[in-house]
């Protein structure tokens, strides 16, 4: 047996969100490109195809698979300390210059890139997470592209089951955000700009879609983290912060909002990493914004992880990178002046 023989290989199943057109062509709703493909046709993500006019997909099944931290997708407001059954298979709807994942997220747009993932089946994945108190994950690329497998896990866990999580770009259609809001638990989604003409240079995608999705999720019950990372002359100016910052405030300002350092990776060698006072002045902003909890991982230090309660400051979680360490809530609220503090505490 020779090597290529064993190498991994799309395998296609049949995809949601396919609407038939004449001539055999499908169109796919799932993300706001809407390909229209023409049979043997392959969308613009790469892991979606037009097959004998009926669309399939290839992510159901996985690159990577292994046990971390919920507090490093990041969440910080689900079952803190709680542990992930992590899950990827290449391809992402957005082409970020300095994505640090992109030897999986750009299969299909990056020529040097190949197919490394293997089918998985969610009955056993859902038991292995059953068995090992885990909760279940999609992360480093593209989960929306893997919406048959979320709803596959989904199913298989059932309501008491272990929760799903997502850690997205958002740019999903409203009907690909309908279908999947019941299977998720929680999502955290990346707004990478304030305005659309950098977060188009950033990502090849246009901003608003992603905040719609923020906004549909929201309110179909799903709980909702919102990340974004401070990239100079992107999205770290004064007046970038305060408008995210307003429009998450607006929507609700106990959403969580992860700021993040910009590390130069893949196609974006410059600009430096984002300094730690950038990261302190746009926490201080979000705060004036409103926002109730505003985390940075690693450059403020402790004070930048933990949750205070926002009517008396006390220190309700602590965290060190990653991990949580103490975690004083009761029930969801506040030991000290039992304020309830939004989250998904104990899924
Ligand atoms: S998910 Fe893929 S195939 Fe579907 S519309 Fe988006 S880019 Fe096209």
């Amino acid at each position: 047996m020779t090597a290529e023989s064993t190498a991994p290989r799309p395998v296609w199943e049949a995809a949601v969100l396919g609407r038939p057109g004449p001539d055999g062509h499908v169109t796919c709703e799932l993300c706001p490109e809407a390909c229209d493909l023409a049979p043997g046709q392959t969308g613009v993500c790469a892991v979606r195809r037009n097959h004998d006019g009926a669309l399939q997909t290839s992510t159901s099944a996985a690159s990577v698979q292994h046990v971390d931290a919920v507090e490093r997708k990041p969440f910080f407001h689900v079952r803190p300390g709680g542990r992930v059954l992590t899950l990827a298979a290449p391809g992402c709807t957005f082409r970020c210059n300095y994505c640090v994942n992109h030897r999986l997220s750009q299969y299909g747009r990056d020529a040097g890139i190949s197919w490394t993932a293997r089918p998985v089946q969610p009955a056993d994945l859902v038991a292995r997470a059953r068995a090992d108190g885990l909760m279940l994950g999609l992360s480093y690329a593209e989960p929306a592209l893997a919406i048959e497998l979320t709803l596959g896990l989904a199913e298989a866990a059932g309501p008491d089951g272990p929760p799903v999580l997502w850690k997205s770009n958002g740019y999903l259609t409203a009907a690909a955000a309908d279908l999947v809001a019941p299977a998720l638990t929680a999502v955290n989604i990346d707004v990478k700009a304030a305005r659309e003409a950098p977060h188009r240079r950033l990502t090849g995608a246009p901003l608003a879609p992603v905040l719609r999705t923020v906004e549909r999720l929201r309110a179909a019950g799903v709980w909702v983290e919102v990340t974004t990372p401070l990239i100079p002359s992107v999205s770290d100016s004064d007046d970038d912060v305060r408008a995210i910052a307003r429009w998450l405030a607006g929507l609700d300002p106990a959403i969580p909002w992860h700021l993040v350092r910009f590390v130069p990776d893949y196609r974006m060698r410059r600009p430096d990493p984002t300094a730690p006072e950038r990261l302190r002045r746009a926490a201080q902003l979000a705060r004036e914004a409103g926002i109730q909890q505003v985390y940075c991982e690693r450059a403020l230090g402790p004070d930048g992880r933990s949750t205070r309660c926002p009517r008396c400051d006390t220190r309700v979680v602590e965290r060190g990178v990653w991990e949580t360490l103490s975690d004083d809530l009761v029930a969801g609220t506040c030991p000290a002046c039992h304020t309830t503090i939004p989250g998904r505490w104990s899924v």
